[in-house]
């Protein structure tokens, strides 16, 4: 077997750096803001503004080890996978589905993910939280987390928020779960959506 295919041979806890790396999709699902209720995760369209909204990637991923961020390493795996959608691809692994078929490390081509619109960006009226931060922060004084509580905005900040609907774009089930600890959880009213998968 090609040593290429190392994600068939060795177990997760025995990646090296550049493996584990080469195994996350750069989808940026594990990015968008969420929710967990009644034994599912809500995936919602607005997503952490370290997400560059172009490149579909981190912006600060050497630093990402912020407040809302949590570094997915094989502890976050083993320990709670419903942090990460179902499609993610150490999720996919730990899980004994093996990599997708649209994997860069089984296409060989660089932009598969983007082709097979898996990433977030690919997601209907994906906004990212950074759009309404800086709107915010033009209208205020307001430290972000004050800003966040919607009970406290002002009739133009209400507006911002109505310009940027949180509607839930994903919806995945968690075996056995009702709630869990989220650090990427902001206090929004959300709003169902039709599109829900
Ligand atoms: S800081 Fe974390 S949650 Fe935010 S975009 Fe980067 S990896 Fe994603
Ligand atoms: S959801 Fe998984 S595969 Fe996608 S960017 Fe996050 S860690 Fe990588």
């Amino acid at each position: 077997m090609d040593i290429k295919d190392f994600w068939k041979v060795k177990s997760m806890e025995d990646f090296t750096e550049a493996e584990w790396e080469s195994v996350c999709l750069k989808c940026g699902k594990c990015c968008v803001l969420k929710s967990f209720e009644n034994g599912w995760a809500l995936f919602s369209n607005r997503v952490c503004d370290g997400l560059d909204m172009y490149t579909g990637k981190c912006s600060r991923y050497e630093t990402r080890l912020c407040a809302d961020c949590a570094k997915v390493d094989i502890n976050l795996v083993r320990d709670l996978p419903e942090l990460l959608p179902e499609t993610c691809a150490y999720r996919m692994l730990f899980e004994g589905k093996g990599l997708p078929q649209y994997h860069s490390l089984i296409t060989k081509d660089d932009e598969s993910v983007k082709k097979a619109k898996q990433r977030v960006l690919d997601w209907p009226n994906v906004h990212s939280s950074k759009d309404i931060r800086n709107e915010l922060m033009s209208l205020s004084e307001k430290s972000l987390k004050e800003s966040w509580s919607l009970d406290k905005l002002d009739e133009e900040e209400n507006k911002l928020f109505k310009r940027y609907p949180v509607v839930f774009v994903a919806k995945y089930p968690i075996p056995g779960k009702t709630q869990l600890p989220n650090q990427m959880i902001i206090d929004l009213k959300f709003e169902k959506s039709d599109t829900d998968i």
